[in-house]
């Protein structure tokens, strides 16, 4: 679709800022606006982080985690998709910089840039422990923990030095989920494959600050996971915090140590730095406070979605958490009232459908917790969690592919992804 109408008049610009659940959901609802539609993302994919931690466990690959952000909106004539990093956002003069695009102005703006991890100032941490909120950081870790592996086998006194420990700091459901995958990697492929290494010699350390797992769950979904996760091997240390991270030691609060070459940091969120520029009143954990229509306050052209925003659910009165399912639902909304306030259509406000809280443990492990209080545990709860993500993935063709992955390995216990491919390897002279 050209950027002018047929009497010249420019078309209206949208400028959707980050490809995440929220911006993409946005950028589906506005595929027949009379609108230009411009999406930013600094990646040229967009990452379906509730299963990052099955692509760091080698169970999925990176295509099934990452889809080209340029696929997924080909068909929207109106859309153009652009890899750069945004670099300031002026309310005032409408207008965005990036680090390589000419600014853009707009006519309206999807704030969609999601979080950022937070490492709260724990010394070490930013330099050495491994978060999991991208793409990257997945990789990362699964390339660390194959190398660590390797390692070992070729020098087993790496074992006792905590070559193989793992300490996964946060006891919510990216804690939890990443600790039970780490766990049955650890104990049913590494225990085959490293005869020299006995499953025993290497631990998995969940650490919690608070007094249990999953306080956003009923004390019995509680229970059932810390059993799981024992049952898995995985150790629990809860009311202990992380002091400081070093390449193989992590400090605790308490000043125990503990021989660890590997820290998974899944304990806690920000929204994204830029939003501390906007000039905006910022809500905890630096999101954007937003009205019923998704605006902060005095700027109805603006929209704030997903991770980013702080959204205030109509029926209970409390901020919604940081969940995929808001963040698409959120997006969506922002999408369908642009495109009817360019059609001069009455918008309505924003209504959060809740489809239950959800996390996996492991293997037929996974506790959901329904809006009325009805909870599931175990297989009954995996389908249903398997479901609700499925339905979150953005194409046919990635549903297919997680449902022939997580079949095989169900089966075989094989992992598909369980390579680790060095990029800056050369070629022979
Ligand atoms: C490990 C993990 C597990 C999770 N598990 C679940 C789960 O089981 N169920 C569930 O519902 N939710 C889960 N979530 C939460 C869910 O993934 C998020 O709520 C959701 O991804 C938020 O979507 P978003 O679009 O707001 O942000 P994001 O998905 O983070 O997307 C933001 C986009 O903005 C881009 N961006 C950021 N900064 C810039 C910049 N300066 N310039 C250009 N582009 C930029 C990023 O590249 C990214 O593509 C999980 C999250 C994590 C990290």
């Amino acid at each position: 679709m050209p950027s002018k109408r047929d009497d010249g008049a420019p078309r209206p610009r949208v400028l959707i800022l980050g490809g995440g659940f929220a911006g993409v959901g946005a950028a589906q609802k506005l595929k027949d606006a009379d609108a230009e539609v411009v999406l930013v993302d600094k990646h040229d994919y967009h990452t379906f982080q509730p299963l990052l931690y099955q692509l760091a466990t080698g169970l999925l690959e990176e295509t099934a985690v990452g889809h080209s952000l340029r696929d997924l909106l080909h068909d929207q004539e109106n859309t153009t998709v652009h890899q750069d990093v945004v670099s300031a956002i002026d309310l005032g003069a409408r207008e965005v910089r990036f680090e390589q695009l000419a600014p853009l102005s707009y006519d309206f703006l999807v704030l969609g840039m999601g979080a950022e991890v937070n490492f709260f100032g724990t010394e070490g941490a930013a330099e050495h422990a491994f978060p999991m909120y991208t793409l990257s950081d997945a990789m990362r870790l699964k390339d660390h923990v194959l190398e660590r592996w390797e390692a070992a086998d070729r020098d087993p006194s790496l074992v006792e030095d905590g070559a193989l420990n793992i300490v996964v700091v946060g006891g919510g459901p990216t804690g939890v989920e990443t600790a039970g995958a780490l766990a049955e990697l650890y104990r049913a492929d590494f225990a085959r494959d490293y005869r020299g290494i006995s499953a025993e010699q290497s631990r998995i350390v969940l650490v919690e600050a608070g007094p249990e797992i999953f306080s956003m769950f009923k004390p019995n979904l509680r229970e059932y996971a810390q059993k799981a996760l024992e049952k898995r091997t995985v150790e629990l240390m809860t009311g202990v915090a992380v002091g400081s991270v070093a390449p193989t030691r992590v400090t605790l609060k308490t000043g125990d140590v503990l021989n660890a070459h590997t820290l998974v940091w899944g304990a806690g969120l920000q929204g994204n730095l830029l939003v501390q520029s906007l000039g905006l009143e910022l809500e905890r954990g630096n999101r954007i406070g937003v009205g019923p229509e998704l605006n902060p306050p005095d700027h109805p052209e603006v929209f704030a979605v997903g991770d980013i925003a702080a959204i205030t659910d109509q029926k209970t009165g409390q901020v919604l958490p940081q969940l995929g399912s808001v963040a698409l639902q959120s997006g969506h909304h922002a999408g369908e009232t642009i495109a009817r306030r360019l059609a001069s259509k009455k918008t309505k406000p924003f209504a959060y459908k809740d489809k239950g809280t959800m996390a996996t443990i492991g293997r037929g492990a996974a506790v959901v917790q329904m809006l009325g209080g009805k909870t599931m545990k175990g297989f009954k709860a995996q389908v249903a969690w398997g479901t609700v993500h499925l339905a979150l993935l953005p194409t046919n063709e990635d549903r297919a592919k997680a449902v022939v992955d997580w079949a095989g390995e169900g089966f075989t216990h094989q992992r598909v992804g369980r390579i680790s491919v060095q990029t800056d390897e050369r070629a022979p002279a």
